[in-house]
């Protein structure tokens, strides 16, 4: 795996500042003639991209990977498929959960009735990560179109190629003009887009910026969703199936080198088996095969940046105490100055570390025992962070307690990550990981106002609460 060069980023123009004014005001002019158009005729162009992007999913699958690093099998299963399921339940809920709901009429508004209606925001502002490039960016940006708002997308300056694969599908698949607009570049271009007040912005990115556009935003009052990071807790009872929970621990944590904003980022094993089930989870992370060749598993880091911050995650857990089960030393990484990370697991650590507070974002696997069901809990609540989780046990009362007492977005229980691949369900982080939920029933109204209506036939000449009172109560 090799960045996308020079030569190939040229092509890949930059938007410049003084372009963002114009890109709103053509998502404007849009918006009156997309919003207005029925739910099922903005369906049509989504079922075309559909098809479009079946057609041509090996080629984006191809730019994918070289914009990542992330082998094919990856981008095809945990990139495009997710995008394509996310369009088809788009396209099997939109009519319904776009259109007018009745709602009850007390008894003191007899003979009126009472609705919803879904009213599209306007011009949504979606700015996406590099990690999962097409999906993050396709599924917000397709489910605000379907709402009837026009779209302007600044896709991650890491992953330039699908940025711009994803403009020509926009382009081949016919959509209207300016319905859907694309903005590329880095974080002066995503900064310019806020400042232009949009009418909602749907952020998928580090709390770092989660938190600067938190404050943008405030200062406006523009309405917003924010998805932000993680450092998702995986707890390992006694009683669970033991090999499944070591194959599910080392795909939760290295799959696309751990860049998963659900990532299995701390393991915690009840202790009777903590031993057998570290000697079994070294024993098959040395199995794993790592490169760039479709029959690999592990892939390598996108960017070099994010290498720093997995070395420094490591370095500071080994200076205190922590034993590196597997991997090696950050220091021999420099000399090979390679991008593939040899998937490190770390034991006898502790939560007074980095690599158990902070998002490493890399092939770690922290691994650390518990005694009983509740220090299990307070550990993995002891986080800033609250964006998924996952619980391994054969006992489904004790499944259910656990999973019902962690402050997450999401629980699994007996497997890992699989929430987010459900469209059905609500996504979305608690505490420092984020604000507001997509997928789901929500994932369309999100981009919606919603307005509340209230009809009377206008028939009678009085209201009983209307003047004069005449003492009547
Ligand atoms: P990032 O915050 O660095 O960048 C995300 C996007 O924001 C990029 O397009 C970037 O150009 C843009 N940006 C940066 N600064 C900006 C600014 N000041 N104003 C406007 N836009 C700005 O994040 P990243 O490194 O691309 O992605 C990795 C992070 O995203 C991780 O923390 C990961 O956990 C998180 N993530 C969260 C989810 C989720 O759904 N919760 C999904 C994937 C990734």
């Amino acid at each position: 795996y090799s960045p996308a060069t020079g030569e190939e980023i040229g092509e890949l123009a930059e938007t410049s500042l003084s372009e963002t004014g114009f890109i709103y005001e053509r998502s404007n002019t849009a918006f009156k003639t997309w919003s207005q158009l029925a739910v099922s005729e903005r369906l049509v162009y989504f079922k075309r991209l559909r098809h479009l992007m079946a057609e041509k999913m090996d080629e984006i699958a191809e730019i994918i990977s070289k914009d990542t690093g992330k082998v094919k099998t990856e981008a095809i299963v945990a990139d495009i498929m997710p995008t394509l399921d996310g369009i088809i339940h788009i396209e099997k809920h939109a009519v319904k959960s776009l259109a007018r709901k009745k709602a009850a009429t007390p008894l003191l508004l007899i003979g009126k009735k009472s609705y919803i209606e879904y009213m599209p925001r306007g011009v949504v502002l979606i700015i996406s990560p590099w990690n999962y490039p097409l999906q993050l960016a396709m599924v917000p940006i397709l489910s605000a179109a379907a709402a009837g708002n026009t779209v302007i997308a600044k896709p991650s300056e890491i992953t330039p190629m699908v940025g711009k694969c994803m403009e020509q599908l926009f382009i081949e698949a016919g959509f209207p003009e300016d319905v859907i607009q694309f903005a590329h570049g880095g974080k002066e271009v995503g900064a310019a887009l806020v400042e232009h007040n949009p009418d909602y912005i749907f952020f998928t990115g580090s709390v770092r910026t989660g938190k600067i556009i938190g404050e943008a935003v405030a200062k406006k009052l523009i309405p917003c969703t924010l998805e932000l990071g993680g450092k998702d807790p995986m707890i390992v009872f006694k009683d669970a199936n033991l090999e499944r929970a070591v194959n599910g621990a080392l795909w939760g944590a290295f799959t696309n080198s751990g860049q998963v904003c659900m990532s299995v980022e701390r393991l915690y094993v009840e202790r009777p088996i903590y031993d057998q089930f570290l000697v079994l989870l070294k024993e098959k992370a040395r199995e794993l095969r790592q490169g760039a060749a479709p029959s690999d598993d592990v892939g390598s880091m996108t960017f070099p940046a994010q290498v720093g911050i997995v070395a420094s995650h490591i370095k500071d857990a080994v200076q205190n105490g922590a034993v590196l089960e597997t991997g090696t030393d950050p220091d021999e990484w420099k000399t090979g100055r390679t991008l593939f990370l040899p998937p490190a697991i770390l034991s006898n650590v502790n939560h007074s570390m980095a690599i158990m507070k902070e998002e490493t974002f890399g092939p770690v696997l922290p691994i650390m025992p518990f005694d009983d069901e509740e220090e299990a809990i307070a550990l993995a609540n002891d986080s800033k962070y609250g964006l998924n989780a996952s619980v391994w046990t054969q006992d489904d009362v004790k499944a259910n307690r656990v999973a019902g007492r962690l402050v997450t977005g999401a629980v699994v229980i007996n497997d890992v990550l699989v929430s987010v691949a459900n469209h059905s369900l609500p996504f979305g982080g608690a505490k420092q990981s984020g604000i507001g939920r997509y997928h789901g029933e929500n994932s369309m109204r999100m981009f919606c106002h919603e307005k509340a209506i209230v009809k009377d036939s206008g028939m009678r000449k009085t209201e009983i609460q209307w003047y004069p009172y005449h003492g009547k109560y």
